[in-house]
């Protein structure tokens, strides 16, 4: 892709859009980025942009920015259909992501991993074995660092260990993973990909320009990555957490074993009570980073030691205190029903959950068989209080709380030794917090307080 003297235009300016701009700027392209943001919210970003001889559009897109450009770079954040993007691929301008942008300049092998949870411990922990292996190893993406930025430092002897969302994944073109996962696909994003059918095909898009010298690892246990198998051209290996799989990592015997065609013998990995992730999410989780290291020819010795040692990421499952022998979890990452349902598993009872946010067009009445089993009761906030009340009504008792301040106080309130008060909201947080890990903190410090009181009440007494 010949960049010097072509005309480029980037559209929205998050971390990503920022790091392509330079970066196409760098490479001797005429940049202009526009976004809807007002100039004075985007007073950080401006001075490097302009001083790199990029023009800025802010405070909304202008038809005519749109026009003639040789390509278009979108961000994750905004929405294909934005007509500004929708005209400009009716003259037939070329619209890319970040992700396809990167990958037509990276260096090295990509490891790829998507689905609707888990992507981020996944990566992470996939970016700790391939470390440990002695290999080249960039971790980025989706997980908090554009590729593009990594593009420089990629090397041709390395492994590219990315996150990628289905927003990233539907503005790909050529992008060629050596080795995809995906963990699972379940209803998620449903307000902006407009039905289940759209969602799947943007995740499906992994695997779109794999052949049959790549591999795909999915989850032999979820319904639409099973389907998906059949679609593919490239070499499949399952991961399972409940039966032997044809050819990839499950459990045998109580310890994660891999087989690496149909006919060979099992080799043990570890046993899973060395894992310390809760949940049987994260052993997916685990068992989908031990088949991708294994189809990397990552030694078993090296895969066994990092697992062992992998700690919960912030915000996923992460435990926080025990206060009054009540044990308080972070899951504000839990943006979605299916990893709330998750979150709900990794307990056996004895639950207190706090729920709402802002609502993604979500069905909550899947909570009803998990919050009659394990949950003593549920704390509602934000904006989708009063639908999430309305969907669970007869499943639990409810208690509205509107804040989270006032939910975990009700919750401690309510909550006896060997409980457990859960923040895993099911919905996004942008109604109350700037974002999740905002969420989180938020919990964590409210909790802490709490503790900090209940030790100073200790001393006191
Ligand atoms: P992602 O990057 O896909 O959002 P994370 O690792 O950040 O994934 O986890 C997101 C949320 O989903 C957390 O609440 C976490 O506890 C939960 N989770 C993690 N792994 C899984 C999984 N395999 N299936 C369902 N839920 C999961």
């Amino acid at each position: 892709m010949e960049l010097k003297g072509k005309k480029i235009l980037v559209v929205g300016l998050g971390k990503s859009g920022l790091a392509s701009a330079i970066f196409l700027r760098s490479k001797g392209a005429q940049v202009t980025v526009s976004d809807v943001r007002s100039v004075e919210a985007l007073a950080q970003e401006l001075p490097a942009l302009l001083d790199a001889g990029v023009m800025v559009e802010a405070g909304g897109h202008g038809l005519l920015t749109f026009r003639r450009q040789d390509w278009i770079v979108v961000s994750p954040g905004v929405p294909l259909d934005t007509p500004e993007l929708v005209q400009a691929r009716g003259f037939g301008t070329p619209v890319i992501g970040e992700l396809e942008l990167a990958g037509r300049f990276l260096r090295g092998n990509v490891l790829a991993i998507t689905g609707s949870n888990g992507k981020t411990t996944t990566t992470a922990l996939c970016g700790e074995i391939f470390r440990a292996s002695g290999q080249p190893t960039q971790v980025g993406g989706n997980i908090g660092v554009p590729v593009i930025s990594q593009v420089a430092q990629s090397r041709e002897d390395g492994w590219n260990v990315l996150e990628v969302s289905s927003f990233q994944l539907e503005t790909i073109v050529d992008f060629h993973p050596k080795i995809a996962v995906i963990l699972n696909i379940t209803p998620d994003h449903l307000d902006r990909h407009g039905s289940m059918e759209h969602y799947i095909a943007a995740k499906e898009r992994i695997f779109s320009n794999q052949t049959a010298d790549d591999f795909l690892v999915l989850n032999a246990e979820n319904a639409e990555t099973q389907q998906a198998a059949v679609r593919a051209h490239s070499q499949i290996f399952w991961f399972s957490s409940r039966r032997p799989a044809r050819q990839g990592c499950f459990i045998y015997q109580d310890a994660i074993v891999w087989r690496a065609n149909e006919k060979a013998a099992l080799e043990p990995v570890l046993p899973v009570s060395e894992i310390s992730l809760k949940g049987e999410h994260n052993l997916e989780n685990v068992l989908a980073a031990v088949c991708a290291a294994k189809l990397a020819g990552i030694s078993v010795d090296v895969i066994r030691k990092v697992v062992a040692e992998f700690r919960a990421v912030e915000h996923r499952l992460e435990f926080v205190a025990r206060i009054h022998g009540v044990e308080y979890y972070n899951d504000s990452k839990a943006t979605n029903v299916d990893a709330t349902m998750k979150a709900i598993a990794a307990f056996p009872g004895g639950i207190h959950l706090i729920l709402g946010g802002k609502d993604k067009n979500s069905d909550y009445t899947l909570l009803h068989p998990l919050l009659k089993e394990r949950v003593r009761a549920v704390y509602t906030i934000g904006a989708a209080a009063a639908k999430i009340e309305q969907q669970i009504a007869g499943a639990a008792t409810v208690v509205s709380c509107q804040t989270l301040e006032r939910a975990i106080e009700q919750a401690a309130t309510h909550a006896q030794a060997g409980d457990v008060v859960l923040l895993a909201p099911a919905c996004s947080s942008f109604d109350q917090f700037e974002n999740y890990e905002h969420r989180g903190r938020v919990f964590k410090q409210l909790v802490l307080a709490r503790q900090g009181l209940e030790a100073w009440q200790n001393v006191s007494a």
